[in-house]
């Protein structure tokens, strides 16, 4: 990295200290002692769909999980494996009791694309990526099967928007995860992030379809 760009980041970091530390009123001072965010979010790891920005958040306001594609692997139990997303989860659903999970996915993600060439080149040049990206294997199954002469494009789009429907799923093999949603204290969202159109979807159960909730700009 540039010394240049670490520059700006740093003048970045002035800005913020200014908006929250500087001021007569120190909007830091609630939140030191402890945090209490209604929302967890899983959002993809890529530099285009920070949710904190693209939601206009505050500090304090999400609990975030970001990894490549937004995935949600399926609970393990009793495994010696280190669990980050679900360490993840468990913090934010036992102990900070969020109230909302939303699965963030987005267009032209890069780690479904990474599944779906894989599949396709029959080749495997990556050291953990496709192994990570094969948790939406059962998506781009799904999609593959509905929509045999779908284009390529299209395949991506729909494999994208399915994954989040898996990770929901995989959500719900949590057990005190699943338990929370059962007493109606926790609900789940699919949200997706078309940066194309500049828009957002949202899942909808009753069509089963991914509506937009904030159309693009005209
Ligand atoms: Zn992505």
């Amino acid at each position: 990295m540039s010394a240049p760009d670490l520059g700006r980041f740093i003048a970045g970091f002035r800005r913020f200290q200014k908006s929250w530390f500087c001021r007569d009123h120190n909007l830091f001072e609630n939140l030191v002692e402890e945090q209490s965010p209604k929302a967890l979010v899983i959002a993809c790891s890529d530099s285009r769909v920070d949710p904190a920005l693209l939601l206009d958040c505050n500090p304090g306001d999400l609990f975030v999980v970001r990894n490549v594609a937004n995935l949600v692997p399926p609970y393990e139990a009793h495994t010696t494996t280190q669990h980050g997303v679900s360490a993840a989860l468990e913090f934010a659903v036992r102990s900070l009791k969020v109230e909302d999970i939303i699965i963030l996915g987005h267009a032209r993600c890069g780690g479904i694309k990474t599944l779906l060439s894989g599949a396709a080149g029959g080749r495997d040049d990556t050291e953990f990526l496709s192994r990570w990206v094969s948790i939406a294997a059962p998506a781009q199954e799904r999609v593959q099967e509905s929509c045999p002469h779908c284009s390529e494009q299209e395949l991506h789009r729909a494999c994208e928007q399915e994954s989040i429907l898996v990770s929901l799923e995989n959500l719900m093999t949590f057990p005190w995860l699943r338990e929370r949603v059962e007493q109606g204290e926790l609900s789940l969202h699919g949200w997706f992030f078309d940066l194309e159109k500049g828009e957002l979807l949202g899942w909808d159960a009753a069509t089963k379809t991914f509506q937009p909730m904030v159309r693009e700009c005209i």
